[in-house]
């Protein structure tokens, strides 16, 4: 079964409201097994509504449309869709009983404009709405099946999830989409899908794909299939294909965060493992994402930002011949950061960061993007030193995540994959 959804409102066309309806309405259909061929959102006008209405339903099982059932001048679908039936519209006793009861138990008589919402298109049905006075439709199209629901979002899902998500529930036999997420940092999308290789065949089910964002790429995977059961099983099993392909990068699952999981493994052990940092410009960024958790506090020791070489000095006890030598923005700094953080803070484990975020700063031998990356621990301190593409913001959040991934990596007893 394939769904379209038109959203209707001047307020959406113009990018004053966004559509949530849309997202939500699909996220709906999906998990039911419908296919989604697509979204439009398009302003309050009956021509343009008439011209939507034609063109989707003769392509579609099921048009679902959200907004334009209201009260007012610029509310256009009821009409629309009457017209795109070639019948006029009819009044609907129960409905306009319905809402002349509703205005009277306030103690108001109902406004004469409102009656309006009790038009339905000849032949087609009237669809409750427990949340509004904007009753719902449902019509016939060809082969389509028109359902028209109000534009406010808590009476669209009340009536949606009342009345047409079992009604496409029935028709799709039962059929489910059952989707996972799995994550990774440090690989571009390109990389990780030439790791995937086949797993992400367009014709494949459970279908891979990937999308990226704040410099993570996830993986996501869809399962379509006939019963719950047997989704699930496909849906477990493209997963454990993925990890063999992408191997430990993949960090997290569904709402794992690079955060979540380093602290998971900071107290995966009996006494919780502690952590220092030690930050130049990323300004606190990695601190702050070692405190966004609660309980954090039973990892998180110290941080220090120490921006000027001076306090990298006199807070850290960085070697001003280490600085002179190699410069702010060199491994022998980091190491000298993480070491000098980690016994101060007596902490398991320290991380440093040291870099150049940009926009000025560049030199030919160590441009903007250049940040290397401390980590002491009780044998000693491993450093590396990447190029972070981006802004000055992008650069500062991608050096943060690197330094969390160079914890995770030397928790799990593995070397850095890149
Ligand atoms: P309407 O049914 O056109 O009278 O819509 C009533 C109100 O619901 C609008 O003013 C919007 O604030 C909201 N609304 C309508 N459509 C959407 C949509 N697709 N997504 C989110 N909000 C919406
Ligand atoms: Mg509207």
């Amino acid at each position: 079964m394939q769904a379209f959804i038109l959203s209707v409102g001047d307020e959406l066309a113009l990018g004053q409201t966004i559509d949530t309806n849309s997202a939500w309405i699909s996220q709906q259909l999906a998990a039911v097994g419908c296919d989604i061929l697509g979204h439009q959102t398009i302003g309050d006008s009956q021509a343009m509504i008439e011209t939507s209405i034609k063109h989707w339903a003769a392509q579609t099982d099921v048009l679902i449309i959200s907004g334009g059932i209201g009260p007012t001048e610029d509310d256009l679908t009821r009409q629309s869709l009457a017209a795109v039936l070639g019948t006029g519209l009819e009044r609907n006793e129960a409905w306009l009983a319905h809402m002349t009861a509703h205005f009277t138990s306030r103690g108001r008589t109902m406004p004469e404009r409102n009656v309006v919402q009790a038009m339905i298109p000849r032949g087609a049905t009237m669809i409750w709405n427990t949340a509004g006075t904007a009753a719902g439709i449902r019509a016939t199209l060809g082969k389509c099946e028109v359902f028209s629901t109000p534009g406010v979002p808590r009476e669209m899902k009340t009536m949606f999830t009342r009345d047409v998500l079992p009604w496409v529930a029935e028709r799709s036999g039962g059929a489910v989409i059952l989707q996972t997420k799995l994550h990774t940092f440090g690989l571009g999308e390109s990389a990780i899908g030439e790791k995937l290789g086949a797993l992400m065949d367009r014709s494949r089910n459970p279908s891979v794909g990937t999308t990226v964002a704040n410099g993570l790429v996830s993986l996501r995977v869809n399962a379509r299939c006939s019963n719950l059961a047997e989704g699930q099983k496909q849906l477990d099993e493209t997963v454990v294909a993925c990890r063999a392909a992408i191997g430990d990068m993949i960090f997290g699952q569904g709402e794992d965060t690079l955060e979540s999981v380093v602290l998971g493994l900071l107290g995966a052990k009996e006494k919780p493992i502690t952590v220092a940092t030690a930050e130049s410009c990323t300004g606190g960024w990695l601190a702050k994402m070692l405190t966004d958790l609660p309980g954090s506090s039973r990892y998180f020791q110290q941080g220090w930002v120490t921006y000027t070489n001076e306090s990298k000095m006199a807070q850290l006890g960085v070697k001003e011949e280490t600085l002179a030598t190699h410069g702010a923005v060199s491994q022998p700094t980091v190491a000298e950061m993480a070491v000098g953080a980690r016994q101060r803070a007596g902490t398991d484990y320290a991380l440093s960061i040291s870099g150049i975020a940009g926009p000025d700063g560049g030199t030919p031998d160590k441009p903007v993007g250049t940040v290397c990356f401390g980590l002491a621990h009780a044998g000693g301190v491993v450093t590396r030193t990447f190029g972070m593409f981006g802004d000055r913001d992008m650069v500062r959040d991608r050096s943060a995540k690197m330094a969390l991934t160079m914890l995770r990596f030397h928790l799990l007893g593995k070397p850095l994959p890149f």
